[in-house]
């Protein structure tokens, strides 16, 4: 009978663990709340193998004694809620009572514990129940090791991603936590190394340099503000340094890392002009308010949370950060690599196409304009002859020809152009590179620094050669030559955002992504008039295009109006 029961614990608690225990990050983030709950000044994370092989957090915390112990380990042993600011800490941090018997369910735990400096105790928990119990050493705190992670959910652990992304989440997660608790110490190792150690003094700007490089934190604003309900405070690092996605925004609510969609939204709100589309900032925001003003919607993942009196919160940080950025002189104190792209540039085709001309003497990625393939001579085909008639809006070329009259955007063909240009010279021009005297240096973050790692090989291949020995920055030695003079850091820059915005990102796709990106900046803007040759030379190159029809995005290059549609119209036939 009572193993019957057993059973049945275990089975649901395998479930919880489905909910709970994703992948080696969520591990920590559970065990790493019991430790903050137990009041530890210092937290240790070392990681064996990204954690597959172990994952071990010791604390010095309040630690249990024997029967404390055996407790942790049942299911909704510890959720005593007594206030609403006890429900908001339990379901902020999730549910204490589940986490342990969820992760002992899917993995083997040894745990030593004591309250004090006299006692220890040591349970191996093995199946989802205790195997071993023995005095452990009388160290104040808890020690957990987690071994042999999914060992029996061989489903969970092939949807783990690859092992740089999930030590990546870690980081992330840690650096959170460490801000959420400047006054704690965190050290967190893999396999024996230092990732991530903070001092505990307090000292929020230390902890983002554990984080962020010099040049960054040198570029840090810091912030204060609070009306009737809230308060805020935290830095905002000037729009000069943005990130494509907005993991580097980090909220918290009275000192815990929350999400939210709409504040996350004030943020980039906050930024508005400052920033380019589809830029986020970086920004480390507290809010304190009274407990009483939050609502927690509970889910064990789920960090979300929501506040009353939001909207009135939404507009304070709106006003704070733009004053604030406002204040700032925010010219980027020129650093070679951060230099924006001179604008516009030159629309000359012909030069464009010397230009290429002549580099190709070098490199040889567009010999083909000399031999044209038989695919460039079909091309020529594709589009019929036509005779240029004016500019209309700045943005559209008009033509004519037999059959009708002809719209051109001027953007969309001048990108399909550069577009075939930088996908032929990615894809077959990897062996044309030069080294460079001074190597670029990219700043990065350390957990983009670990996420970057995956990915070396791909960027290798169209022609770089890169370190990643550096935590904090990316240092490229070679560059290809189809890399524009002058642009070589965007260049740079554009790709490794590339490669960091997706999971997992093919050579093909980073060739696709960047062609496209760097094919839209330096192709002539709608609202810019050009001369009859430059239209000319335009014609000529869309022409020699595999696809003249369309933009790389996919809308149209060309349409048209056929002269039969007029002439009815105009009611010249029927
Ligand atoms: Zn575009
Ligand atoms: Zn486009």
């Amino acid at each position: 009978m009572g193993k019957i029961i057993q059973l049945d614990t275990h089975l649901s608690n395998m479930i919880a663990a489905g909910e709970v225990v994703e992948n080696m990050a969520s591990v920590i983030k559970e065990l790493m709340e019991n430790a903050i709950d137990a009041q530890a000044s210092s937290i240790q994370i070392h990681l064996r193998n990204y954690g597959l092989t172990s994952i071990q957090i010791i604390d010095d915390g309040e630690g249990m004694d024997a029967s404390d112990l055996t407790m942790a380990f049942k299911r909704h042993a510890t959720s005593k809620i007594k206030t609403s600011h006890d429900l908001y800490r339990i379901a902020s941090l999730g549910f204490r009572g589940e986490a342990l018997p969820s992760i002992a369910s899917v993995a083997k735990i040894t745990i030593e514990s004591s309250p004090n400096a006299e006692h220890g105790h040591r349970l191996i928990i093995q199946n989802g129940s205790v195997t071993h119990q023995d005095i452990g050493p009388p160290r104040k705190g808890t020690a957990i090791k987690v071994e042999q992670l999914f060992y029996n959910t061989p489903a969970r652990l092939k949807h783990l991603k690859s092992e740089q992304k999930e030590l990546s989440f870690i980081v992330d997660y840690v650096n959170k936590t460490a801000l959420a608790h400047p006054h704690i110490r965190f050290q967190l190792t893999h396999d024996q190394k230092t990732l991530f150690q903070t001092s505990g003094d307090g000292n929020i700007l230390k902890i983002l340099h554990e984080i962020y490089p010099l040049e960054i934190i040198k570029n840090m604003i810091s912030f204060e503000a609070k009306n009737q309900y809230f308060d805020i405070s935290g830095f905002l690092c000037k729009p000069a340094y943005t990130r494509s996605t907005r993991q580097q925004i980090a909220l918290y609510v009275n000192h815990r890392i929350i999400k939210n969609n709409a504040l996350l939204h004030a943020v980039v709100s906050g930024y508005s002009t400052y920033l380019p589309k589809h830029k986020y900032p970086i920004v480390y925001m507290n809010i304190n308010v009274d407990p009483l003003f939050i609502d927690v919607n509970i889910h064990p993942q789920k960090l979300e949370v929501k506040l009353t009196e939001q909207k009135n919160l939404e507009q304070l940080i709106i006003e704070t950060i733009d004053t604030h950025l406002s204040k700032e002189n925010l010219i980027p104190q020129i650093k070679k690599e951060y230099e924006p792209a001179k604008h516009p540039r030159s629309f000359n085709f012909d030069e464009a196409s010397d230009k290429i001309v002549e580099e190709s003497k070098q490199t040889s990625y567009l010999e083909t304009s000399e031999h044209p393939p038989s695919s460039v001579l079909e091309s020529t085909q594709k589009l019929p002859y036509l005779e240029y008639i004016g500019q209309y809006e700045g943005t559209y070329l008009l033509f004519q020809s037999e059959q009708g009259l002809y719209l051109i955007d001027q953007h969309a063909a001048a990108e399909r152009i550069r577009y075939e240009q930088y996908y032929h010279a990615m894809q077959t021009d990897t062996k044309h590179v030069q080294p460079l005297m001074i190597p670029l240096t990219i700043p990065l973050s350390n957990q983009e620094m670990i996420a970057l790692k995956d990915a070396k090989s791909i960027i290798e291949n169209i022609g770089l050669t890169i370190d990643l020995s550096d935590s904090q920055q990316l240092i490229i030695h070679e560059i290809p030559n189809w890399f524009l003079k002058g642009d070589e850091a965007d260049y740079a820059e554009r790709m490794v955002r590339h490669v960091l915005h997706k999971d997992q990102i093919s050579v093909g796709e980073l060739i696709d992504q960047l062609a496209k990106d760097l094919a839209c900046k330096h192709s002539i803007k709608a609202n810019h008039y050009i001369t009859t040759h430059e239209v000319q030379a335009l014609l000529k190159a869309l022409k020699q295009t595999k696809n003249p029809f369309t933009c790389p995005h996919g809308r149209p290059t060309i349409i048209q109006f056929q002269r039969t549609e007029i002439e009815k119209m105009f009611k010249r036939i029927v």
